[in-house]
């Protein structure tokens, strides 16, 4: 099956931090495949800005470069074509080169969109000289990366700052889990099946595991990722986000703010954590590798690469039931999946089978995009009566075709700004509330000095992460099956 594609209508966007990282990486190769595929309409224009002093032909070679390396399988006949619709004026976020020209650059009659892939200490002051030079019109859309503030006081500043210029239903807070196929998929199978939701609540499943795996380490972003480590990196922001589509009610209709108020709920209601539901680890040096504390030059650093914790929702739905969010670098496999445990069947009726297990969906998000069953079978043949688990298992590349799996997370939200769709968003209460809830664990571990404790490179974490489950009889879904 291959998904219909509708162009967006004509839009001019702006990429602040056009040279950067992100851009070149991310933001400009997905909107050349949504060019390749017709979504960007042929009056579109990309305009890049940075304070790099170069003209547009020079930014549309560096593009070209960018795109062998992170877009090989471009088309050159396509690419020349998407160019003709890039340009680049230099600007200075924080100063005055470069406004006039880009604003005279800007066309009145198209939707407007200003990104911001830049580091968030320019948000307030880009969004206030757009303001003050006239280009931030009633209708603009301004588009900002994460990290979202670096606690809740950071966080609340950033919004008044962004508030300050443009409206709430202006501002697209990216949050680039929530533009994977299968992300969404999770409301999907929820909401749009009759099967799940009846059996969606504490009455009938156990646990959940949220597991967000990777096996980089933090080599080239070490500077940045010693302030923050994997609380407000990964668990503040993108398992939260996880956690809240799993555990949210129906919202009345997918629309932005119908799905936000239910999200908001859910991270409203997530009960402050203790420590001792709490697992901490930094990946250590070994066999001749290098560990985190040299990626990141700090050798007495008490940041965290690995954490797992146990989380609870205090609302009628989730009473009781335990949501475990895990995340770390340098694992032993790339993998991002939710699993919702259900309960075992409280009697059997076989002889001699040992105890039933219960069922386990598993939505898998990375590598391979799909969704699991686990069920129990009757094993095959004569010769008396035996039980298997057996996995239902859909991959969606295998399902729908190969083009819904090729389609990048920012692709999606690109053309959601563009279209003015903010559901895949968040919202500013949205992340001050997750700030307000990680901020007290993070606020403990400063206090009382904690350090993390060390974990093989290639395993799943430290001990302390496997004893967190153990101690409620449970255990964790192995990292890379
Ligand atoms: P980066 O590689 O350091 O790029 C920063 C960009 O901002 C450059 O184009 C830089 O160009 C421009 N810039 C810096 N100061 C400026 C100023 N005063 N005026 C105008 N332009 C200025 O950073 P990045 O990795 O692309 O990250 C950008 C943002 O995305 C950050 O907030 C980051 O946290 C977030 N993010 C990045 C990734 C990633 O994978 N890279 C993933 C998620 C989120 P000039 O120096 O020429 O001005």
């Amino acid at each position: 099956m291959v998904s219909r594609v509708i162009p967006v209508e004509p839009f001019d966007l702006v990429l602040f931090g056009a040279t950067g990282d992100l851009a070149q990486r991310k933001i400009l190769p997905g909107l050349y495949h949504r060019f390749e595929v017709g979504q960007m309409p042929e009056d579109a224009r990309i305009i890049g800005t940075a304070r790099s002093d170069m003209d547009s032909d020079a930014f549309r070679e560096q593009l070209r470069a960018s795109m062998q390396e992170f877009a090989p399988g471009f088309e050159k006949d396509t690419l020349d074509r998407f160019l003709t619709h890039v340009d680049y004026v230099p600007v200075d976020a924080l100063g005055a080169a470069g406004w006039d020209t880009l604003s005279k650059s800007l066309r009145d009659d198209v939707v407007r969109a200003f990104y911001l892939s830049v580091g968030p200490k320019l948000f307030s002051g880009i969004a206030q000289r757009l303001h003050e030079n006239g280009l931030a019109t009633p209708d603009s859309r301004i588009v900002v990366e994460k990290p979202f503030g670096n606690d809740l006081a950071s966080a609340k500043a950033l919004n008044e700052g962004l508030r300050a210029c443009f409206e709430e239903h202006q501002i697209y807070r990216i949050d680039h889990y929530l533009g994977k196929e299968t992300v969404q998929n999770l409301m999907a199978l929820r909401f749009a099946n009759s099967l799940f939701e009846p059996l969606w609540n504490s009455t009938h499943v156990d646990h959940v595991q949220i597991t967000v795996a990777e096996t980089v380490g933090v080599e080239g972003r070490g500077a940045y990722y010693d302030q923050s480590g994997a609380m407000r990196d990964m668990i503040q922001n993108h398992l939260v986000q996880l956690l809240c589509l799993t555990a949210m009610e129906p919202p009345s209709k997918f629309a932005p703010n119908a799905v936000r108020d239910e999200k908001v709920k859910v991270i409203e209601a997530l009960e402050p954590v203790v420590q001792a539901d709490i697992a901490r680890g930094q990946y250590r040096a070994e066999k001749g590798e290098s560990g985190y504390v040299d990626h990141v030059g700090n050798p007495a650093s008490r940041t965290e690469s690995f954490i797992a914790l146990k989380a609870h929702i205090g609302n009628w739905r989730w009473a009781g039931v335990p949501f475990y969010l895990r995340t770390g670098k340098r694992l032993r496999a790339r993998e991002s999946e939710i699993a919702v445990f259900f309960r075992d069947p409280p009697h059997t009726i076989f002889p001699n089978v040992g105890p039933l297990h219960g069922n386990v969906l598993v939505i898998r998000l990375q590598p391979d995009e799909g969704i699991t069953l686990r069920t129990t079978i009757k094993d095959p043949g004569p010769g008396g009566f035996r039980l298997s688990d057996v996995a239902l298992d859909m991959s969606f590349a295998d399902a729908l075709g190969a083009d819904v799996r090729a389609q990048d997370a920012y692709e999606r939200l690109i053309m959601d700004v563009i279209r003015g769709d903010q559901t895949l968003f968040m919202r500013g209460d949205e992340a001050e509330a997750a700030w307000a809830w990680v901020d007290p664990i993070i606020h403990g571990w400063e206090e009382r000095g904690d350090r993390p404790s060390r974990y093989d490179q290639g395993s799943s974490g430290p001990e302390e992460a496997l004893m967190l489950m153990h101690r409620d009889g449970r255990r964790w879904r192995q990292i890379g099956g």
